[in-house]
């Protein structure tokens, strides 16, 4: 049985698809060589934005990852998207399941997969789904778990987004943090490529699932990436792919020296004193918004002011650079801020 949690950080590694039984088992072969790979992945069926498409090669594919774990002794792991797909692979004896993220949207293509690999010991990894919903995550893990099945784990591969940006799915760390505070058992895996979308930036990527405590990362490798028949452009070679995984950082959970716990207490102290200033100041706010209140209400005048409190969010944001806060986080702050102070004035109105 595969142990996710056996070794830190787990790397699962291989094509988007397999094409031909020559690209899957060259990939493989190398991959295996590298001596850094854990896990050989490759899509066999392919769910595409658009028709049209390469939708991956199906049943005729998986007695080529039979071969691969025959050749390489490297356990294989697929996408499934419906019940057939999952018979189709327990037959053929594949390793290890995930779900992808357009599957994880759907609750009941969901519910066919965890009742069609019901009881399995293979891990079954489940991606975060398209939009960044935490609740839908959490949902498809437990429709699998509600059907026995426990070698779970998780795949963090970033949340479409409108609009041109940096990357293809944007990370939001903060959902991957969101769902390992609702599911610390469960590993979490980084899937750089298809945050990415390009080779640019997946080292970037990488390091930043690392340093937040991923068990390892879900990355494509394709002995040919330019001529891939899917996700070309993310993909790299075997060869890459040893050259970014020397250059990844893992570091430690913690360290046991004593000038590094003295200079953490030290600073940690300090985090704690500026939290019961920045405490006591939000709450001599928020008296200050309450005293607005009961002149509003002597008044007769209603609690929203759009224009003041526009006036108030452009003041701060103008500042960020000069306090080197981003405006990411000022609109947060002020927001949650502006809720604290509407709900006040609203208690006070009502009195
Ligand atoms: C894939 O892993 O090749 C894939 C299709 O990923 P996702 O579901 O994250 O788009
Ligand atoms: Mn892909």
């Amino acid at each position: 049985m595969i142990d996710l949690k056996s070794k830190k950080p787990l790397i699962i590694a291989g094509p988007c698809s397999a094409e031909t039984s020559e690209q899957t088992l060259q990939t493989a072969e190398k991959l295996a060589a590298t001596g850094k790979v854990d896990i050989f992945r490759a899509g066999v069926w392919k769910p595409r934005t658009k028709p049209g498409g390469f939708e991956g090669v199906g049943i005729p594919a998986l007695p080529w990852l039979v071969e691969v774990r025959r050749r390489t002794g490297m356990p294989v792991a697929i996408e499934v998207a419906n019940a057939k797909h999952v018979e189709s692979a327990l037959a053929f004896g594949i390793d290890m399941y995930w779900i992808g993220a357009r599957t994880t949207s759907n609750p009941f293509s969901v519910q066919e997969i965890a009742e069609a690999l019901r009881g399995t010991e293979a891990p079954v990894l489940v991606k975060n789904p398209m939009n960044a919903d935490v609740e839908l995550w959490n949902g498809a893990v437990e429709r699998l778990a509600k059907c026995n099945i426990k070698n779970l784990g998780l795949i963090h591969r970033g949340f479409s987004g409108y609009g041109s940006s940096k990357y293809r799915n944007t990370p939001m760390w903060h959902m991957a943090l969101e769902i390992k505070k609702r599911l610390p058992e469960l590993p979490i895996f980084c899937d750089p490529s298809h945050i990415c979308g390009n080779r640019e930036n997946l080292l970037e990527v990488s390091q930043q699932a690392a340093d937040l405590n991923f068990n390892g990362i879900m990355i494509e490798s394709h002995i040919n990436p330019d001529a891939a028949w899917s996700d070309a452009k993310q993909q790299v070679t075997p060869e890459a792919l040893v050259e970014l995984l020397n250059s990844l950082i893992w570091r430690a959970e913690g360290s046991d020296s004593v000038a590094y716990q003295a200079s953490l207490d030290e600073l940690r102290g300090v985090i704690d004193r500026l939290d019961d200033e920045i405490l006591r100041l939000l709450s001599k706010r928020m008296e200050a918004a309450e005293g607005i209140g009961r002149i509003k209400r002597e008044n007769n005048v209603m609690i929203l002011q759009s224009t003041r409190w526009n006036q108030v969010v452009q003041r701060v944001l103008a500042r960020s650079a000069e306090l080197g806060l981003s405006e990411d986080f000022l609109n947060i702050l002020l927001e949650a801020i502006h809720i604290e102070s509407i709900n006040k004035q609203n208690h006070i109105m009502q009195q």
